[in-house]
């Protein structure tokens, strides 16, 4: 897969191809609140000055669990069906001195899971379209070596 191939599953989150993808979250010009997806009133002060921002691409694992099971379709509309499911890990990742960002893992091993490890943004072919399109979605990766 290159940064030139394949759609955003959802323009709202991020865009794709991008030449720095990374998610896309707004932040209240009177708090400082960071949400993720966007949104036009803050949730802390109840303000209405939301500015979107670029998110950043690393942060720490805060929470994590490993889907175990298919998911309920719809709204689910993953790859897999009950026969080839594999579990896959599901995890909040704090964004550093941003927001907590609910995301796919690409680590579904419990063992290779720590609460507090550092993780990075990384995209990954979903399914493909009617048309044949990579469809894009993101998840968060441990980074190696840290
Ligand atoms: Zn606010």
């Amino acid at each position: 897969m290159t940064k030139n191939s394949g759609v955003s599953i959802d323009k709202t989150l991020f865009d794709w191809p991008s030449d720095s993808p990374h998610l896309k979250g707004s932040k209240c010009s009177d708090c400082e609140a960071v949400t993720f997806p966007t949104q036009d009133g803050c949730p802390r002060c109840c303000g209405t000055n939301m500015e979107k921002i670029p998110l950043n691409t690393k942060g720490t694992l805060w929470s994590w669990t490993v889907q175990g099971f298919l998911p309920k379709s719809p709204p689910y509309a993953g790859p897999e069906t009950l026969e080839n499911f594999k579990p896959y890990g599901v995890g909040y990742i704090e964004l550093d001195g941003q927001v907590r960002v609910e995301s796919r893992l690409t680590e579904s091993d419990p063992e290779k899971l720590e609460i507090g490890m550092p993780m990075e943004l990384v995209f990954h072919k979903f399914i493909e379209d009617e048309e044949g399109n990579d469809v894009i979605a993101f998840a968060f990766a441990p980074i190696d070596g840290e």
